[in-house]
């Protein structure tokens, strides 16, 4: 491709692009394909002959689209928003033709230089206090744009243990790493994401999953009461991730309680605000802020809400310190004459290299202003007000935890199953899309308003498929309710391949409640290291059970790639009330094949 085509086709993609999203509505917005759907429709080795531009582009619409859940349509309910913009789509394309490695200063200086920029605009825009920001060329504070939510909360794990092992060493300087890391123990709620969770076991510290309360917050008596408890057997408390905003119900940790806890116990105290982090640009909802002056770190996904394209999660540290004394290393070709005195982003993080990804930031903020990105926010609140209000007037429903921003969680009042089956049959039908979640045993949906472009038409009509989804479900629940085979939980291997066409559907965003629980970290690494983690689960996890054990040899005999969530689907899942009917029709419209 010469400069000149690049040109024609550069315009045709942006042409390709808007009409995608323009017409994005009318598409189912998740996919009816089955695992390996794509490998049946494309050669198995790459092509030695260049090919033209119009056939690849022919097998975007035909090989590519049918397997995409549209993430961007206004029927997107499931997890919260990964929202684009076109300044976000034009900023990252330029950032993409620049493609500049900012790893230190001088590797791009613009690079480094506007990422401190929007860093300090947008905190300043959540209302963050001064000491997080990048004030002066002194100021230990400032942000750092990470990849994920998931890595941010790993990076600042791993500073705070470099932190509680220097200050451990201080006191006693015979103390090793490895023994001062074996008693680590950091904190969490039962509501936290499991990249929390993760962040434990590849960090190799101990991780406690502390009780919500009624609302589903982590509060201040029982994580005192946690932490007391492991001193007890000698751990040493180092660090907490609250949440504002979790993943099963949008609830919020009470940093006001948890703050002088951590700050009595030395904790490093990192606060999770994936979603909800860009609510905050309104100045109602930052109420939740309150005693964000007690965090050592706090990050959130402009990648979620705030309509800048994943990737990008900005986090911001009052002490940059612990990053560079966990991530320094130094070699003579990554040193440069402003070393020291300029901001080395590679000291921030795990990788050496980092996107340009400020560019993309930049331009949203400039774009929409503080006031468009306010609209957005309140918008998609108010919209998401008008949903439970449906909700509320139809009382086989309940909601059973309070909506907070965007997201409401309903069921079905009545046993488990019913809303399951209801979540199933509606994702399976495509027309709008959910994931699950399970609330102190209570499994609910939830239901996101995701994309700048939904209305209250979108939302009206996503509530007549709900509703009228219902009642088939309460009716068929009439007929065949104490039928065994309604109520059954389990599946032979052979039902699952004749009827399971939603392998992968039934996603439990949330922990059920798990508390108490420790997850050890150091043993489960070292427990796996260098093991086939399927031959393990043969062993173990299911040695009471040869007929489990049997049906998940199947499944791995079976040669085909099954997701873990579509294991858990074989253990708890749910089958047809009527007669099988083949999963091989993998082109086949689920609503003809939708009775799961
Ligand atoms: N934390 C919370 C509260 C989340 O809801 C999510 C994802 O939705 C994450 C962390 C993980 O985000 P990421 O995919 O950026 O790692």
């Amino acid at each position: 491709m010469d400069f000149n085509e690049y040109r024609n086709r550069g315009k045709m993609m942006v042409d390709y692009i808007a009409n995608y999203l323009e017409t994005i509505r009318e598409r189912r917005v998740y996919p009816n394909v089955s695992p390996g759907y794509l490998r049946n429709l494309t050669p198995d080795s790459a092509p030695v002959d260049p090919e033209c531009w119009e056939h690849i582009m022919d097998d975007v619409e035909n090989i590519v689209m049918p397997g995409i859940t549209h993430w961007q349509s206004p029927h997107m309910h499931a997890y919260f928003p990964a929202l684009n913009s076109f300044p976000s789509l034009l900023g990252d394309m330029l950032a993409d033709a620049i493609n500049c490695l900012g790893f230190t200063w001088a590797s791009s200086p613009a690079c480094t230089e506007l990422e401190i920029l929007v860093m300090n605009w947008l905190g300043k825009m959540i209302g963050l206090p001064e000491s997080f920001l990048h004030t002066h060329n002194e100021s230990m504070g400032g942000g750092v744009i990470q990849t994920t939510s998931s890595e941010a909360t790993f990076v600042c794990l791993l500073a705070a243990r470099t932190r509680a092992i220097r200050r451990l060493q201080e006191i006693d300087p015979d103390l090793e790493d490895v023994e001062i890391n074996s008693k680590l123990v950091a904190y969490c709620s039962d509501q936290a994401h499991s990249s929390v969770e993760k962040a434990g076991l590849i960090g190799l510290v101990k991780m406690r999953f502390v009780e919500s309360d009624e609302s589903l917050s982590l509060r201040g008596p029982q994580l005192q009461e946690a932490i007391a408890a492991d001193k007890k057997k000698k751990l040493i408390p180092f660090f907490l991730c609250a949440t504002l905003g979790t993943t099963g119900a949008c609830a919020f940790d009470k940093l006001e309680e948890l703050g002088p806890i951590c700050q009595a116990e030395n904790m490093w105290f990192h606060i999770d605000a994936a979603y909800a982090g860009t609510a905050f640009i309104c100045p109602e909802f930052r109420h939740w802020l309150s005693g964000v002056t007690y965090a050592d770190s706090i990050a959130f996904n402009p990648s979620k809400w705030m309509m800048v394209h994943f990737d990008c999660t900005a986090m911001w540290v009052k002490n940059s310190e612990h990053l560079h004394r966990t991530f320094n290393v130094e070699p003579l070709y990554l040193q440069h004459e402003n070393s020291g005195l300029a901001i080395d982003y590679m000291h921030w993080q795990i990788p050496l290299s980092k996107r340009f990804r400020a560019l993309k930031l930049w331009f949203v903020i400039r774009s929409y202003g503080i006031k468009g990105l306010q609209k957005h926010i309140r918008d998609g609140v108010q919209l998401a007000k008008k949903f439970e209000l449906m909700v509320i007037n139809d009382t086989r429903f309940e909601i059973p935890a309070a909506r907070h921003l965007g997201l409401v969680v309903f069921r079905l009042r009545g046993e488990n199953h019913l809303t399951e089956r209801l979540l199933k049959r509606l994702n399976a039908r495509g027309r709008i899309h959910c994931v699950p979640a399970s609330l102190k045993g209570k499994y609910v949906i939830r239901f996101t308003v995701t994309s700048q472009y939904t209305t209250v038409l979108d939302i009206t009509k996503d509530w007549a498929e709900i509703k009228a989804t219902a009642t088939e479900i309460i009716n068929e629940y009439k007929i065949h309710g104490s039928d065994a085979s309604f109520n059954k939980t389990k599946v032979t291997l052979a039902e699952t391949r004749n009827w399971n066409n939603n392998f992968g559907a039934s996603l439990l965003l949330a922990n059920s409640p798990m508390s108490p629980k420790v997850v050890n970290g150091s043993f489960a690494a070292l427990f796996d290291n260098g093991a086939d983690w399927s031959r393990k689960l043969l062993r173990s996890e299911t040695k009471d059970s040869s007929s489990m054990r049997r049906r998940i040899r199947g499944i791995l005999m079976s040669g085909k790639q099954f997701s873990l969530d579509s294991r858990m689907d074989l253990v708890q899942g749910m089958i047809p009330s009527s007669s099988g009917k083949s999963a091989d029709a993998k082109t086949k419209p689920l609503e003809d094949n939708n009775d799961v």
